[in-house]
């Protein structure tokens, strides 16, 4: 007997007839004699809805009563499930769902969207599941998204590390936080289609886990490891570039300071000589929704920062190679670089870490961009 978690995304609760197949993948594992719990997302398209209605009625809302109206998607399909499972002769409740508690008002709280992710896993830790399976409109996670490139390969299994970059450089097939809680806690995570014939799965047992979709585990437990093993993208950056900021001590922090102070993440930075050789360009990346904010606050800065002129734009995309081979192997940015360049697609912005590097470019090039690199690093499936 395993203990199983099992979560379904929104397209695979889309309406009746795909609750009945949720259903049926949690009656085989039942009948099979495991121990289950389920986590469910919204209907595709009611959270946006909720959340649309939300702004509408107010731009600047309470954030309890955000949750309190986004929180009610996962309920509906929460408690249909348990229907639907009841009339099957299954003992099944429903409780609250990507939901949890705010420990100070006891009020309903959401963990953000792709939240039920991240509820999987940590109801998976609590229960000491032996596996929290996530299952989604694709069969596994791919060395891209397999929309975007058709060429794209399954992986078999993923690291957590390599998963965790994936997921916040732009894979949103799982929540980063469902990923970095898996990692600290090192619970297997599964991702899976629920679009698989229920009857054709075998029920979960401890041991065989691996003949399907995609395993996220700790890096020892995979064989064969490539140098690269992903590339993800990310549409939801905006650049700004100060023109002719003053070159002396002191100016990042001037710059930094505020935008921190207000919250604001900085993620890519590249400083420029300015064409007059005295003073410098800075140009930066923040998130395209806080593009707003972050002008009002160099605006609000402009004299202690001392620049000439601010240039703002939403149209580029960060694109992400990612792989944990990366640590033993040199020379994969500039062979990055180099194919980029050959393609004509020009880079504003680079930033590394160990084990990825990205690069933001013009938004128009995004697809061409990730085909290249996934061609160029032997990625493309034969
Ligand atoms: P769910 O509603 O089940 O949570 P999501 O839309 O959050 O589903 O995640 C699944 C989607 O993630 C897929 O439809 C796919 O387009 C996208 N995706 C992005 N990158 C990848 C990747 N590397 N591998 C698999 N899917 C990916
Ligand atoms: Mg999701």
């Amino acid at each position: 007997m395993a203990v199983v978690v099992m979560k379904f995304g929104g397209t695979s609760l889309a309406n009746l007839d795909r609750i009945r197949n949720v259903a049926a993948h949690v009656k085989r594992e039942v009948d099979a004699g495991n121990k289950v719990a389920v986590v469910v997302s919204a209907m595709s398209g009611v959270t946006n809805q909720l959340v649309a209605w939300v702004r509408e009625a107010s731009l600047l809302h309470d954030a309890r009563e955000y949750d309190a109206v986004v929180a009610t998607g996962e309920q509906v399909t929460a408690g249909l499930l348990a229907i639907v499972l009841q009339s099957m002769g299954l003992k099944a409740r429903s409780w609250q769902g990507f939901q949890g508690v705010e420990p100070a008002s006891n009020r309903i709280a959401t963990l953000g969207r792709g939240g039920s992710d991240t509820s999987a896993v940590a109801i998976a830790i609590a229960l000491k599941a032996d596996v929290c399976d996530i299952y989604t409109d694709v069969d596994g996670v791919y060395t891209t998204d397999p929309r975007i490139v058709p060429k794209a390969r399954r992986l078999p299994k993923v690291s957590y590390e390599e998963m965790l970059e994936m997921a916040s450089l732009g894979s949103k097939v799982l929540q980063t936080r469902s990923v970095e809680l898996a990692m600290v806690h090192k619970m297997k995570v599964r991702v899976l289609s629920s679009f698989v014939p229920p009857d054709a799965m075998q029920p979960v047992m401890i041991g065989h886990l691996e003949n399907i979709g995609t395993i996220v585990c700790d890096e020892d437990e995979i064989v064969e490891q490539q140098v690269v093993s992903g590339i993800a993208y990310a549409k939801d950056e905006a650049k700004v570039t100060l023109l002719k900021v003053e070159d002396k001590p002191g100016v990042a922090a001037r710059i930094f300071g505020p935008l921190a102070d207000a919250n604001i993440n900085v993620d890519m930075i590249v400083q420029n000589v300015a064409p007059d050789g005295k003073s410098t360009d800075m140009t930066f990346t923040v998130q395209a929704t806080e593009l707003p904010r972050a002008l009002e606050v160099l605006k609000q800065a402009k004299a202690d920062i001392g620049y000439f002129d601010v240039a703002a734009s939403a149209d580029v995309v960060k694109v992400s190679v990612i792989g944990v081979g990366m640590r033993s192997h040199a020379g994969v940015a500039a062979k990055m670089f180099k194919a980029l360049a050959e393609k004509g697609i020009n880079i504003i912005a680079i930033s590394t870490s160990e084990i990825k590097i990205s690069v933001l470019i013009d938004a128009a090039y995004a697809e061409l961009a990730v085909r290249t690199l996934h061609t160029l690093y032997g990625m493309d499936a034969a």
